[in-house]
């Protein structure tokens, strides 16, 4: 181990992360933060999803009907809507209950992410959204001189507008559901597309994107690295729009509609959430952007009555690491001596983002730190309990609502949502390896010797 710097060695928190240890750390909830001045940008974003449903429903025929598990939540759409199923999960949640001894208070439910349309991932709601305001703003800029209006759907199909589009590129760097999300997007409505990525991205992800006409540069170093070199290319370049997943808006206000959708529902399931049946979110969190976009739409949602716990990979904890110690970007999990690999790979960031950490910070009511063996074998329980595959990214917050603080506050009751983010993707072959490993895992998943710290 490392040694610390004297102003974090006293912080047992910090020490127990950098010791590489399963960590929990629960905020306490007597003072509510207020909630940043974000509300327009997440209300201008759920309109633009609105516009561009029937554009998503001619573009993407799977999209053209609401399925079935969606249709009493949103009776008035009639297609082209980005969004998941929200299920209840008994039988993982009695699973377990057998594999840790002791009772769930309250009830398990499933966020499927992992199934949204299109690309696969919780990155389709910030990344499509980035995408389609970057669309909406170069038709706007010409919508005089070539008579299109870009508050049309119908704009964006027709020719005038893809010749536009072709002069103009979209540039990411991504570890790779990112890059699949805004690559697959920036092509359909005919823009240029670049995707730079880092060492650990999949071969699959950018063979899917080459199909796509997206071109794929590959890095030998790793996210920051790519995220970098896409800067570059993109500073000096015209007409091009550099999606920043360190510090973006967009992405954050794609990410927040979530929120609006899951109040929809709820109702519609018939659950109330409320301080008699709080919610309380687990979200697997990379850099943060996915996580804090949720989490504010949440909280303007929802107020007192949710609360939002991000899960990390132990040796990749770095939004819980920027938080807790106020350095936010300015702090690696190197720095504390911890590696920043994982096998979740949409979770391998070791720096977070500028953006989401001194804005969204104070709305955060905790943070856990997950060994990787314990996310793989996630894998297992959901494939064994609920027939739901996924990557091993989106489990990281599965047992989580086992860790239980000590006080009354912490209570357990009321519903536990994991929000399993990505998953649909992921080729056949190794989606089977993936389960198959989990499978073999599931029985490590005892009573957690985690350390939990509640402030
Ligand atoms: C990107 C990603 C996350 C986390 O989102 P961040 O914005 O990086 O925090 C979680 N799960 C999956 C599968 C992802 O691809």
């Amino acid at each position: 181990m490392t040694d610390l710097p004297d102003e974090l060695g006293i912080d047992e928190i910090i020490r127990s992360l950098a010791s590489g240890a399963p960590t929990t750390w629960l905020r306490s909830t007597r003072t509510e933060a207020a909630l940043p001045d974000l509300g327009d940008v997440m209300d201008s974003a759920a309109a633009r999803f609105d516009r561009f449903a029937p554009w998503f429903a001619e573009t993407f025929p799977e999209t053209a009907t609401v399925p079935a598990e969606l249709a009493s939540a949103f009776p008035d759409t009639s297609g082209g809507l980005i969004e998941s199923a929200l299920v209840p999960a008994p039988a993982a949640q009695h699973r377990l209950d057998g594999l840790f001894g002791s009772e769930l208070g309250g009830q398990l439910w499933l966020k499927r992410d992992d199934s949204l349309p299109v690309s696969g991932s919780i990155k389709a709601r910030g990344g499509f959204h980035e995408v389609l305001e970057f669309a909406e703003a170069v038709a706007e800029a010409v919508a005089a001189e070539h008579g299109l209006d870009a508050l049309d759907p119908a704009a964006y199909s027709i020719r005038e507008f893809r010749e536009i589009a072709a002069n103009h590129r979209i540039v990411v760097g991504s570890t790779g559901n990112l890059g699949l999300s805004i690559g697959i997007l920036s092509a359909r409505l005919g823009f240029a597309a670049s995707v730079h990525m880092s060492a650990d991205a999949r071969e699959w992800k950018k063979t899917m994107l080459r199909d796509h006409g997206v071109d794929v540069i590959e890095h030998a170093g790793d996210f920051v690295e790519a995220v970098e070199a896409g800067r570059a290319s993109a500073e000096a370049a015209e007409n091009t729009h550099f999606v920043d997943d360190e510090d973006s808006v967009s992405l954050f206000a794609g990410y927040s509609v979530a929120a609006l959708r899951l109040e929809r529902q709820f109702a519609a399931a018939g659950v109330s959430i409320d301080e008699q049946n709080p919610l309380t979110v687990y979200l697997p969190c990379g850099i943060g952007g996915g996580p804090g976009g949720v989490t504010f739409g949440l909280k303007r949602v929802f107020g007192a009555a949710v609360r939002c716990v991000f899960v990390e990979p132990s040796q990749a904890p770095a939004m819980f690491l920027g938080v807790r110690t106020g350095q936010h970007s300015g702090i690696s999990v190197q720095d504390i001596g911890l590696s920043g690999a994982t096998a979740a790979d949409g979770l391998a960031v070791a720096r977070p983002s500028r953006f989401i950490g001194p804005t969204i910070g104070p709305l955060i009511s905790g943070f856990a730190a997950v060994p990787d063996e314990v996310i793989r074998a996630g894998v297992g329980v959901l494939h064994e309990t609920e027939g739901i595959d996924v990557e091993p990214s989106a489990t990281a917050g599965l047992t989580i609502p086992w860790r239980k603080g000590e006080t009354a506050a912490q209570s357990s009751t009321g519903v536990h949502l994991v929000w399993l983010t990505g998953g649909a993707m992921v080729p056949g072959d190794e989606r089977a390896a993936y389960v198959d490993e989990g499978l073999g895992l599931v029985e490590r998943i005892s009573s957690p010797a985690s350390a939990i710290f509640v402030d």
